[in-house]
């Protein structure tokens, strides 16, 4: 198989992004594409970032450290997946946003040390919303409680909602669950709590980006169809 290299398939994914927007009436500054560069040497960071990505997503703390200081300073920097609660103190403003704010202990740390180093963190709420039980995140009727106690959290902010679509779903069954966790967020849009507004939704990965934009997605969190398969 020829290998098309990074940058062609960075421009290739992003667009498919521009048709889904456009075949679902999106304004195209309304989804933002993360390059989730997990196990991927720092050279093919650079490649991306030659071909003009900027937002790169991170599932491992350590990785991450490891690799914002090799590269420029204009990338933001993203973390998705579990974040163990111990590796919080490593994290600092660079972090744009973490995607995977999924228990109260969780909250509590990162409060703890916002407020330790004068720092805010930006969140996204990561909800279950296939109720698969290999998967982290708040059951949706659990949200409602635990945006509420948001605001006894002055170091951290709620931006939205993130979600992973389910690995053994059709893509028909995909949709389903993303539409439904939109509708979570539209359902919750009225209500004001402090430190909290529902703006963004995180779902779509390189199997189901597509069906996430025309669903909703404000970011989508590409990572094999931009570097090819993990090793
Ligand atoms: C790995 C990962 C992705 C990207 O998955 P691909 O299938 O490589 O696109 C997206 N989101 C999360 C939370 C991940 O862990």
């Amino acid at each position: 198989m020829v290998d098309l290299g990074i940058q062609q398939r960075l421009i290739e994914v992003r667009e498919r992004i521009l048709r889904a927007v456009e075949r679902s009436n999106r304004d195209k500054d309304a989804v933002r594409l993360l390059a989730v560069s997990k196990t991927q040497p720092v050279l093919n960071l650079q490649e991306a970032y030659l071909a003009g990505q900027r937002a790169f997503a991170e599932n491992r703390v350590q990785e991450w450290m490891e690799k914002d200081p090799l590269l420029p300073s204009d990338c933001e920097w993203h973390i998705v997946g579990r974040l163990q609660t111990n590796k919080v103190k490593y994290l600092n403003a660079r972090v744009a946003l973490i995607h995977s704010l999924d228990r109260f202990s969780l909250l509590e740390t990162l409060n703890e040390q916002g407020q330790r180093r004068g720092l805010t963190w930006n969140t996204l709420v990561q909800v279950n919303i296939s109720r698969d039980s290999a998967k982290a995140g708040l059951a949706p009727e659990e949200v409602p409680d635990f945006l509420n106690s948001i605001g006894d959290y002055s170091c951290v902010r709620v931006r939205g909602f993130m979600t992973i679509g389910a690995l053994e779903a059709s893509l028909q069954e995909t949709r389903e669950f993303f539409r439904q966790l939109r509708k979570l967020r539209d359902s919750l849009l009225s209500r004001k709590w402090v430190g909290v507004d529902l703006q963004e939704l995180s779902m779509g990965m390189s199997r189901d980006f597509e069906v996430a934009i025309e669903e909703g997605a404000t970011f989508v969190r590409v990572g094999r169809e931009i570097f090819g398969e993990r090793g």
